[in-house]
This record gives structure tokens, C-alpha cells and sequence, in this order.
């Protein structure tokens, strides 16, 4: 299979558009050839759509599953046996929910695309870290839902790491206050899903009429902002309200998909989310043509993880714009972005029916 071994040594984003499509493409191309002849279902679809290993094709050309059918469909290429991982999307109340397989190989590589990752933002050392969230949440298991994973996954950033909230996700001050003691004056990580941090963590704080000042505090946060709409809380509210009660002085949103786990997208200081070299993004309109840079569509994702099931080119039922390329004032190369939401059910039926 692909050999990320060979652009593991770079920093993620160090390569310009040119660089790096010389790369992403044959490793597109080589994911595509082998999920079409390890995994069935995925064959058939490739079929329909009359894909052949032979065309050469440029990147926006080759074939992405739409996110639907990881929820319809048990999509794996690898033998059964191979598996040590499912990792679910939450999924709202109701909706059904995406199985995704792992062998160990991927789950390896998941996990050293994230710290590559991770580690441009945050600086390479393991820092104190505050999970907002139960340990319950955390507890390892062989199924695992997109928070306890991203738990897991962030959790090797961290030292000393604590738990901030109670099994009945209350507040467990005495643990904050604990860490709170130790950690005010020095560089720590606080760690929590958007929602669980807003609702659980910021909301009863305020109830309680406590304020922290983590000085040179760190807040990482992904997973939707859905609920967050729901609540009409964007994400300069979320920020000014975390730093103004908490008193970090970063607060980084991160965005990715159970799908793609690793190779996730951090927003920079000047707000926007940053493609990396193991990973791409395409803007399709309705009717999954390209859009042009700063104009709004369907989020296509790309990336180089996924061996052990065929998620590597997926087509999301997010919202979202490409900013630039290659120019953004943080320094980072590569296609930079927002996402403004989620598109409703009934308006991508049409590609769901693939
Ligand atoms: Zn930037």
C-alpha cells in the first residue's frame, strides 16, 4: 500500500500546491486501485460509475463515496480478522451511524498523521492536560464513538491528564481546582468536545460563578457545530466567551470526520481551517461540479490514511467555502477554509442514492 513513509519526514505543511500534487495524486490514485480490489461493495460502485484502474486521471476526477453510505453500508477492505477497531460517528438522536473498520496498521498511521499534525500547533511537548469529559467516555473499548477516539487520540498530547467532569457529566471542581493550582502559571492543553465543553464545562462554570485564569492555557475543541447552531453560539462568540471566563490564550477548533480520523484540518490564528499534505479538499456545487475558490458548496475530503476501508475520497454533507491557496498569513501552504454548516437530509438525497 502507499508508503507515507516518504512524506511522514515533512513538516504538513510545507509543500506548495505544485509539490504537493506531484504526490497526492498517484497516492489518490494508488488508495482508489486497491479499495477497488479489496473491497467489494466499493468495486461495484466503482463500476457503475465505470471507473478504470488504467485512465489516468487528475485528482477532481477520481470517484468519492458520498458520507451516507458509511451509515447504509459495512465498506472494508481489509480481512475481518484484521480488524481491532470500529470507530462510530456520534450521530444525532435518530440518525444512523457510520462504522468505520480498522486494522492496526491504519490505526497506527492515524495516530502519527494526527501528532504531526497536532504538534505545528501546539509545539512538541506533552503538556498538563484538562479532558472535558468523564472518564467513562474515555473507558477503551473495542468499539469506539468519534469523542472517545478523539479522547484517545489527543490524549497522548497530555501529561498528567484529568478528568473534568463527573460520570453525570457535573463538574468535578475539586479536580479542576486540583489541576487549576498546579497548572495556572504554565503552558497546559484543555481538551473537549465542542458541544460538551460549551454546555458542560463553560455553561456551569457560569452557573457556579467560577472563573479560571489559565495564563498560557491551550483549548483544543472539534466535533460540529451543530448543536452549537442549534444554541446560535458561532465560533468568535465560543472563543471571546472561553478566553474572557477561562483565561486561556489560544482556543484552536479542529474539523474532521470519523471517516478520516487523523489526518483532521486545525484552524489557524487567522481562522481558518488548513488542509495538510495528507489530506485535500474539493468544493462541489449541486451538481457536483467544482466551485471556484470563496464560493460555497458541498465539502469533498480527501486523504491519504485510509487503507483498511475505502474512505480515503468522501463527499460530506458539510457546507463550506476554500479561502486561498498557498497565501495564508499564518504561514502555512496549502488549501485553507471554513465550514459554515451542514447541509439538510432531504437536499443530497439525490447523491446519497449513488
Ligand atoms: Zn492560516
Amino acid at each position: 500500500m502507499n508508503n507515507l513513509s516518504t512524506i511522514l519526514k515533512y513538516s504538513p505543511f510545507q509543500f506548495n500546491k505544485i509539490k504537493k500534487e506531484r504526490f497526492f495524486k498517484n497516492f489518490q490514485k494508488k488508495l482508489t486501485n486497491y479499495h477497488f480490489d479489496k473491497c467489494n461493495k466499493y468495486s461495484k460502485i466503482l463500476n457503475l460509475l465505470k471507473y478504470k484502474k488504467s485512465i489516468k486521471y487528475k485528482t477532481f476526477e477520481l470517484p468519492f463515496l458520498p458520507v451516507g453510505l458509511f451509515k447504509s453500508h459495512n465498506l472494508v477492505s481489509s480481512p475481518k480478522n484484521d480488524i481491532v477497531r470500529t470507530m462510530t460517528s456520534s450521530g444525532t438522536s435518530g440518525n444512523k451511524t457510520s462504522r468505520i473498520y480498522l486494522d492496526k496498521e491504519n490505526s497506527a498511521m492515524q495516530i502519527k498523521v494526527l501528532t504531526k499534525i497536532t504538534n505545528n500547533y501546539i509545539g512538541h511537548k506533552r503538556l498538563p492536560l484538562l479532558i472535558i469529559d468523564s472518564k467513562n467516555t474515555a473507558k477503551n473499548n473495542k468499539i469506539f464513538s468519534a469523542r472517545s477516539a478523539a479522547i484517545h487520540g489527543f490524549s497522548i498530547f497530555g501529561s498528567n491528564i484529568t478528568y473534568a467532569l463527573n460520570v453525570d457529566m457535573s463538574l468535578n471542581i475539586k479536580e479542576i481546582d486540583k489541576f487549576y493550582e498546579k497548572y495556572k502559571n504554565t503552558n497546559c492543553l484543555i481538551f473537549g468536545f465542542t458541544s460538551i465543553l460549551w454546555k458542560y464545562f463553560y455553561q456551569s462554570l457560569l452557573k457556579t460563578k467560577k472563573k479560571y485564569n489559565f495564563k498560557n492555557g491551550i483549548i483544543l475543541h472539534g466535533g460540529g457545530w451543530k448543536k452549537m447552531h442549534d444554541e446560535k453560539v458561532n465560533n468568535n462568540d465560543f472563543k471571546k466567551s472561553l478566553k474572557k471566563n477561562i483565561g486561556v490564550k489560544d482556543v484552536f477548533n479542529y474539523y474532521g470526520m470519523v471517516e478520516q480520523t487523523g489526518s483532521i484540518f486545525i484552524e489557524c490564528k487567522e481562522g481558518f481551517l488548513h488542509c495538510s499534505i495528507f489530506s485535500d479538499i474539493i468544493i462541489r456545487d449541486k451538481k457536483f461540479m467544482r466551485c471556484k475558490f470563496n464560493e460555497y458548496g458541498l465539502i469533498q475530503l480527501l486523504s491519504l490514511l485510509p487503507t483498511s476501508y475505502p474512505g480515503h475520497n468522501i463527499l460530506s454533507d458539510d457546507v463550506g467555502k476554500i479561502i486561498g491557496e498557498d497565501d495564508c498569513n499564518c504561514g502555512r501552504l496549502g488549501k485553507y477554509f471554513i465550514v459554515k454548516g451542514r447541509v439538510k437530509d432531504s437536499e443530497i438525497r439525490g447523491c446519497s442514492d449513488v
